[in-house]
C-alpha cells in the first residue's frame, strides 16, 4: 500500500526517531509498505518518519541513480545493485574532506540544493531480520545513506544550507507545508491537515 508522505513542516519530521524491536507491531508489512512508497515517488531512499512514524527505519535504493552518466561503469554497477533496510541504525563515524552535492527529498518536494558532507562513513544497523552489521560506505551510497540518517534524527538537508540559502527558499518551504504545490505522488501537509 502507498502511503502519504508528510511534507516539511510536519513535527514528526523533527522528533528523534525511537529504536524498535522485532516485536514492532505488522513490521513486515510496514516495510513492505514503506517499500512501495518509495518506488512509487521515484525516490533512491525513505526515512519512517516520512511516512509519519517516529522510529528508526529507513530504506535505501540508489539503482535510480545507475542511469547517470556521471559515473563510471565500475560505479553504476554497484549504484544499480545497493538496496537496504536500515534499521537501529547509528552512524558510528564520518571521515574525509566534505564534498557537495545536489540533494532533495521527497518530504520537501521542488527544492534541490547543493549540501556538503562527509564521503566515508561506518555505520551499525540491523537488517530486517534483526541481524546486526557494522559497515563502511563510502561516495553516494554514504550520501543517501547520510540523508536518511539525517530523518531519523530529527535533520532535514535544508537546515545544512547557509542562512542566505535558507532565507532564499523560506517563502517555497511555507508554501510545501500549506500543499500548496503540484507534486505526482500522495503527500499529507501539516497546515491541511488533508491527504491528496
Ligand atoms: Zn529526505
Amino acid at each position: 500500500m502507498i502511503l502519504p508522505i508528510v511534507a516539511y513542516g510536519d513535527p514528526v519530521l523533527r522528533k528523534k526517531a525511537e529504536p524498535i524491536t522485532k516485536d514492532y507491531p505488522k513490521l513486515e508489512a510496514l516495510l513492505e509498505n514503506m517499500k512501495e512508497t518509495m518506488y512509487g515517488a521515484f525516490g533512491v531512499g525513505l526515512a519512517a518518519p516520512q511516512i509519519g512514524l517516529a522510529i528508526r527505519i529507513f530504506l535505501v535504493d540508489t539503482s535510480p541513480f545507475a542511469e547517470d552518466d556521471e559515473f563510471s561503469e565500475e560505479e553504476q554497477e554497484i549504484l544499480k545493485n545497493f538496496k537496504r533496510t536500515f534499521i537501529n541504525a547509528e552512524i558510528l563515524d564520518e571521515e574525509g574532506d566534505e564534498w557537495a552535492f545536489n540533494e532533495g527529498c521527497l518530504s520537501i518536494p521542488d527544492v534541490r540544493e547543493d549540501v556538503f558532507r562527509q564521503p566515508k562513513i561506518k555505520i551499525q544497523y540491523q537488517d530486517e531480520n534483526f541481524k546486526t552489521h557494522t559497515e563502511e560506505f563510502d561516495g553516494l551510497i554514504a550520501r543517501v545513506i547520510q540523508h536518511e540518517y539525517d530523518h531519523i534524527e530529527g535533520i532535514l538537508f535544508t537546515d545544512k544550507l547557509s542562512s542566505l540559502k535558507k532565507r532564499l527558499i523560506k517563502g517555497k518551504l511555507s508554501n510545501i507545508s500549506k500543499g500548496k504545490i503540484q507534486v505526482d505522488y500522495r503527500m499529507r501537509f501539516p497546515a491541511l491537515k488533508k491527504k491528496r
